[in-house]
Formats: C-alpha cells, sequence, structure tokens
C-alpha cells in the first residue's frame, strides 16, 4: 500500500474529510511548487477512492505583503512595497486585476492540465471583505496575550507586550507590511504605519485609532493559516518541508489553533523539496524551471509522476536543463506503467509502485490495467523520429514495433510525446545530440578497423538473411553480429554503427537508428563502410 491509501485508511472513521492548502503569489512560482498540489490531489483521490466523502480546497494568500523588489519596476519599488500583493498593479500589464491575480493564475492555470480540480479556490482578498474572518480578528485580538505567549513558547520570538496580531492596511499608504498594531479597545485597534518596521518597505507614519474589520486588516500569517483552518474545517493540510520545522510556522499555527480558537490542527503532511540542480530552487532566481515552463516540455502524467514516485518525505532532484532527466523520467515512467501491466521489468521498483502509476494517470476514473498495457514508444525514439529531416512516419514505425495498429489511446499517447520531444529538443536538451543518419558514407568510416568492418559486414548478412523490422529485431541482430564476429570490446560493435551511419563514436540504441531506416540503404551503406578503405588500424 502507499502512502496516500495509508493516510486515507487512518482518517476511514473520522466523517468527511477537507483537503486544504493555500499559496503566497509572491512571483514566478517554479516547478518544485507543483508538489504541494499534486500531493493534495492525490490524498483527494486516495480518500475518495476509500469512499471518504472530501472536499478539496486551495486558497491564494493575496492579501500578502510585496516583498520581492525584484519583480518590480523601478518606479513601482516605493509605491508597492509592502503592500498586499492583490493591490498591487500587474507589472506585466497582460489583463490580469493585480500582481497577486498574475502570479497566481499562471500557477493555478497549470492545475486543470495535471487532472487537479480543487472543489473550490478561495482569494483571501475576497474573504476578508465578506466579513468571514471578522471573529477570528476579534478572538486574536482579545487572546493577544495568549498569541504572545504561543511567540514566545513555540517560536522564541520576543513581541514587545503592547503587540496585538493583526496587520491594518494602512489607509493612508496602503501598505499592510509597515504597520504594527498596540492598543484594541474591544471595536477598533491604534496603529502606526511606521518608516523603519521593516528593512524592505517604508511606512508612511500615519497613526490612529481604526476598525480592523470588513477587509480593513489581515491576520499576521500564522493565525491567518489557523483562521483558514476554522473557517473551512480543514482536517488534512500537506505542507512544505520548510513549514514543518520545529518552532517553524507550522508549530506556530498549530498552537494558535489549539489554544486562540479552540480546535485542533489538521493532519499534517510534511513533504520535501524538489532541488534543481542540487539546489533549493527559490521563486525569483533559476532559468527555465518556472512551474509552466516545465509544464509545457513535460506531459501531465509525467509530471505527476515525477513528483509521486518518490515518497513525500524523499527530497527529488531534478535538473532538466541540458541533461537527459526529462527522456529518463518517461523511462522510468514506461518501466511502471509495463510492471504495472505484469510484464517483466529490469532492476527494483519501490513498494506501493501500481499505486504510484495509478495515482499519476490524469484521469482519477481510468481504468488503469487498460492505461498500463497500452503500447508506448520510447521518449528518445520519438525524439529520433522528429530531430533533422527524416524519412519517418511515427505512426508507421511505432504500429510496426507494436506489431499492430495503434488504438486511438495509443496514438493519442504517441503524439502527445511527439509533441514533448519537439518542446524539448527545442527547450531543455543537451548539446551535441546524435546528428541523424548522413545521406552519404561520413569521413569518419574511414577510422573504422577490420574488426569493426568485418562486424559490419556480418550486420549485412543476417539482416538480408532476417530481414528485421523493429528496432528490437535489429538490436538482437547486432549483439548477434558482435558475437559472431567476436569484436572486442563489444562497444566497438555499436561505435562502428554510429561512425557508419552518423559519422561520430556514440549515438542512441543501434537497434532505432536500423530499424528507422528504408531496409534497401541500411544494407547498403554496411555493405560501404564494410568495404571502404583497407588498412584502417587492426
Ligand atoms: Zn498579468
Ligand atoms: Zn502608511
Amino acid at each position: 500500500m502507499d502512502w496516500a491509501d495509508e493516510l486515507a485508511q487512518r482518517v476511514a472513521d473520522r466523517g468527511p474529510q477537507v483537503v486544504n492548502d493555500s499559496k503566497t503569489p509572491s512571483g514566478t512560482v517554479h516547478v518544485g511548487s507543483l508538489r504541494g498540489p499534486v500531493i493534495l490531489d492525490t490524498i483527494v483521490r486516495a480518500l475518495r477512492a476509500n469512499g471518504i466523502e472530501t472536499t478539496f480546497l486551495y486558497g491564494v494568500d493575496d492579501l500578502d505583503p510585496m516583498d520581492a523588489q525584484a519583480l518590480l519596476t523601478p518606479d513601482a519599488v516605493e509605491r508597492e512595497m509592502g503592500r498586499p500583493l492583490a493591490h498591487v498593479a500587474d507589472q506585466a500589464d497582460d489583463g490580469h486585476a493585480s500582481y497577486a491575480r498574475h502570479h497566481a493564475g499562471i500557477f493555478i492555470d497549470i492545475f486543470a492540465g495535471l487532472g487537479i480540480h480543487p472543489d473550490r479556490y478561495y482569494w483571501m482578498s475576497d474573504i476578508y471583505p465578506t466579513g468571514d474572518m471578522d471573529p477570528f480578528i476579534r478572538t486574536a485580538l482579545d487572546r493577544a496575550a495568549t498569541v504572545r505567549d504561543i511567540y514566545r513558547r513555540v517560536a522564541n520570538v520576543q513581541h514587545p507586550e503592547t503587540w496585538h496580531p493583526v496587520s491594518v492596511i494602512c489607509p493612508s499608504c496602503g501598505k499592510v507590511g509597515t504597520t504594527i498594531v498596540s492598543q484594541w479597545d474591544g471595536e477598533r485597534v491604534f496603529y502606526e504605519c511606521r518608516p523603519d518596521l521593516v528593512t524592505w518597505a517604508t511606512g508612511c507614519g500615519a497613526s490612529g485609532w481604526t476598525t480592523p474589520f470588513g477587509g480593513t486588516a489581515k491576520l499576521p500569517w500564522n493565525l491567518e493559516w489557523a483562521a483558514q483552518w476554522s473557517l473551512f474545517g480543514v482536517t488534512i493540510e500537506p505542507g512544505g518541508k520548510d513549514l514543518s520545522t520545529a518552532g517553524g510556522s507550522r508549530d506556530r499555527s498549530d498552537a494558535i489553533a489549539r489554544e486562540v480558537f479552540e480546535r485542533e490542527p489538521p493532519l499534517n503532511l510534511a513533504y520535501e523539496f524538489l532541488n534543481i540542480g542540487g539546489k533549493k530552487m527559490s521563486t525569483s532566481k533559476g532559468r527555465g524551471a518556472a512551474a509552466h515552463a516545465i509544464a509545457d516540455v513535460v506531459p501531465p502524467e509525467q509530471l505527476r509522476f515525477l513528483f509521486l514516485r518518490p515518497r513525500p518525505n524523499q527530497a527529488i532532484d531534478f535538473d532538466p536543463d541540458g541533461t537527459d532527466q526529462i527522456p529518463r523520467l518517461f523511462d522510468e515512467f514506461d518501466r511502471f506503467a509495463a510492471a504495472t501491466a505484469g510484464r517483466p521489468v529490469r532492476g527494483e521498483l519501490p513498494p506501493g509502485h501500481r499505486a504510484t502509476f495509478r495515482y499519476a494517470l490524469l484521469d482519477p476514473a481510468a481504468d488503469v490495467e487498460a492505461e498500463a498495457a497500452a503500447f508506448r514508444i520510447a521518449f528518445d525514439r520519438v525524439a529520433m523520429f522528429i530531430e533533422g529531416s527524416r524519412r519517418v512516419d511515427p505512426l508507421a514505425r511505432a504500429a510496426t514495433e507494436k506489431g499492430a495498429p495503434l488504438t486511438d489511446r495509443e496514438q493519442a499517447i504517441l503524439e502527445e510525446r511527439i509533441r514533448a520531444a519537439e518542446r524539448w529538443l527545442e527547450t531543455y536538451a543537451p548539446p551535441g545530440r546524435w546528428p541523424g543518419v548522413q545521406p552519404e558514407l561520413p569521413p569518419a568510416a574511414d577510422e573504422l578497423t577490420d574488426d569493426q568492418r568485418r562486424f559490419l559486414q556480418a550486420v549485412a548478412d543476417r539482416a538480408e538473411a532476417v530481414r528485421p523490422a523493429t528496432g528490437d529485431g535489429w538490436q538482437t541482430l547486432v549483439f548477434e553480429a558482435a558475437t559472431e564476429t567476436a569484436i572486442a570490446p563489444k562497444r566497438a560493435a555499436f561505435e562502428a554503427i554510429y561512425r557508419a551511419f552518423g559519422g561520430v563514436p556514440n549515438g542512441p540504441r543501434a537497434g532505432w537508428i536500423l530499424a528507422d531506416e528504408p531496409f534497401e540503404f541500411v544494407v547498403s551503406r554496411l555493405r560501404e563502410a564494410a568495404a571502404a578503405p583497407v588498412g584502417g588500424q587492426a
């Protein structure tokens, strides 16, 4: 059983469940931030599959203050830093109502494509003005001493004795990150907008008594989080490892939930980061790993699989830029599919691999057995189909490999892989890839040894006898010819094929190269290379 089903069993007798997560839309969201939504969706699917009534919520904490100066135009820094993200203008000027709507929108737009469908999205900039948060603001202010004590006890944070847990949106300058409240009379708070409260934003100096209700103020993050749990009845909320450290955000909010709002906090499931190139990627740094950029290349099921293959408590190292990690992700997905379909696979598979495959599928109602059994052609092979000016008809080649026409679903998978390979070749593919089969015998064939020529001759002879059609058939034939001619080391055999067809010493699976060219061309090239200048070094 896998972790999501284990979780479902743990809560099976606790009644309906509400699964929640929320995100501060502070800038471009990198691909690692999709781990939370994918885990959330998997939990929801597992709960529902176990017959548990479940509500799936996703929130945007867009009254949080703007604190990312690098993402503002220079003239906007002084004005916008410290204002609620929902009140900052969209810097991209492409029609979104705010900076928050822009960044959250781009992120959330990815969800549906990944099969992630929350029952409800909520925006805190919409929630506060309804007055729904007012009871929690009142309770927090009434119990300010308890809140200060929790910060001291749980997080070793000393707030002044006059500090009150609410942030007024300054009526003068509109900033929320610069205000502090020092008094509460039961209806109004006394606030100051301080020039030096934080280093990253400058308050205007205004002060006075004002109401904290109806959207004029917000709770600090730890209290807002705990209030969301009460307001929405949240029972399960996974969180990134950074929030789940001792004395960290989750501990504080848990204590606030229990002691201030008097409600047991939701079940936590801490998950690890996705590291790009070995480092945790920050939102503002790192090129080419924005969530929407990766989602534009990696199809939904492989992207879900990227996050689901490791358990939540395992970090993921993902460095797609200039590497073969995206092709290997497809290979691993295909291996899980094969194992789920009961076909033999190489290497060990982790426990729960069937569930991993099931939860990686786009459609929660998909026929898992049929999906697992579907014919999938390797990503590297698909990339070969479309590289350069090839003569290959992918659909015909795939049907030959399968040994039967593709079903509609298999054809859709192939088309998806062709699109993904096209994007990958344009974006993340490493330089110096296989140049493709050369129309004329490459000069590199001059460097073939006598052993290699004998081997190529043997491949040609066998090919004419056997007439292999598939990549696997050709690969087997190549191995047999290598054994027959006793060429050593074995890789000299493959190098001979790469030199004869591509003019380089390395390449993709030799059987694929040969299978994708017209048979007569392959045989004549093999013989031509085998016969090339006598006197290559022995
Ligand atoms: Zn925009
Ligand atoms: Zn102000």
